[in-house]
């Protein structure tokens, strides 16, 4: 290797365990190179790589805590409640929402579910009564589920397969000189695609992602036993399409993916489109999957913002930009969907 820096611990692994045991997954590479981002450092913070719709404005969490509260009352004001958020950042959302819930009488027990050390530390310093999961299955199962999840699903790991002339295969990754690339794999792969789109054009990517799959499956579940409601909020699209939407951004800007693993924020676009029908599959009641801008508009951030902008005039052109960036069309507005769920006994549903 002519490389005369010195090589990224991460991508040396990569290259043993290649040279090792033959080509990984895309599906391996992204999860290990995410787990070791989020590990490592926080990505949210002063001089991070990418910037959330909670860090934009404290309008972004009140305005969910409105609605968990308002689902919450139409159901009878059930108690334990518990409040459930999967990955929660820096614990902003969570602070803005339960600050904002807690008017309305609803103090539930809060349950977050990360696996950062790193931002663990930064979200016990938020809501120091947290308690804290590296999965769902030690929330606990009685009481309802108020569940949010803002950009996690789109950090879950997707499995690509492509088309190629001996039919489909998954992608594959291997080095190349500094960079790693995607190959085909040897193994047949035909059986994993759904009948309907297994004929296609050599080149042809079908993305999945199980991870986001068993999560909804999982919450879904939760929410039909236990009762409560669920926010999915990422961006995604809502119609099944094919291509890869893998990506990395590092300081604000878009980078190669295969490129130092574990450096950047690696996402994928959620298919709320599939997501949905899961959840269903589990009697669990799909509320809707609508642009973001509509649902905080329908749940009233104009409002909001002139309220705040009344109390801090000084801060009235931040406070309409920030709305401005969650809202508007070519900003979070369109591409960011709201996708809630709710258990089939519980009533109402702002926004869908
Ligand atoms: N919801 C926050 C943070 C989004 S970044 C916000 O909107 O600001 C993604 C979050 O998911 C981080 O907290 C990250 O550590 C967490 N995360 C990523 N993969 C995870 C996994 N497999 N299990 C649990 N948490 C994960």
């Amino acid at each position: 290797m002519s490389n005369a820096a010195a090589p990224d611990p991460l991508s040396a692994i990569f290259r043993r365990l290649i040279a090792n045991t033959g080509p990984i997954s895309l599906m391996h590479y992204m999860g290990e190179a995410n787990a070791r981002y989020y590990g490592s450092k926080d990505p949210l913070g002063t001089g991070g790589d990418f910037v959330t719709a909670p860090e934009i404005s404290q309008m972004f969490g009140e305005l969910i805590g409105l609605w968990l509260a308002d689902m919450w009352i139409n159901a009878g004001r059930e108690e334990p409640v518990h409040y459930v958020e999967l990955g929660p950042g820096r614990g902003t959302l969570a602070a803005d929402a339960l600050r904002a819930a807690r008017r309305y009488g609803l103090e539930p027990k809060v349950h977050f579910v990360e696996t950062s050390q790193e931002l663990k530390d930064i979200q016990l310093a938020a809501i120091p009564r947290a308690q804290w999961h590296d999965d769902l299955s030690t929330v606990p199962p009685y009481g309802p589920i108020l569940l949010v999840a803002n950009e996690f699903l789109d950090a879950l790991p997707v499995r690509q397969l492509v088309m190629t002339p001996d039919g489909w295969r998954e992608r594959m990754v291997v080095p190349e000189g500094e960079k790693f690339v995607c190959v085909a794999g040897t193994q047949p792969m035909d059986a994993a695609v759904p009948e309907a789109r297994r004929q296609a054009e050599v080149g042809t990517i079908i993305e999945t992602c199980p991870g986001a799959a068993a999560t909804v499956y999982e919450v879904a579940g939760r929410l039909v036993d236990q009762g409560g409601a669920a926010l999915f909020i990422d961006y995604g699209h809502d119609q099944v399409r094919d291509g890869s939407s893998l990506q990395a951004v590092r300081n604000h800007l878009k980078v190669d993916p295969f490129v130092n693993p574990g450096e950047a924020d690696l996402t994928a676009h959620v298919d709320f489109a599939t997501l949905a029908p899961i959840a269903q599959s589990r009697g669990c009641k799909w509320l809707g999957t609508v642009p973001q801008g509509r649902w905080l508009r329908d749940l009233g951030i104009e409002a909001r913002a002139r309220t705040l902008a009344e109390t801090a005039p000084q801060h009235a052109s931040a406070i309409e930009a920030a709305k401005e960036r969650l809202v508007g069309e070519g900003q979070m507005g369109l591409l960011f969907k709201v996708m809630g769920l709710a258990c089939p006994d519980w009533h109402g549903g702002v926004g869908f």
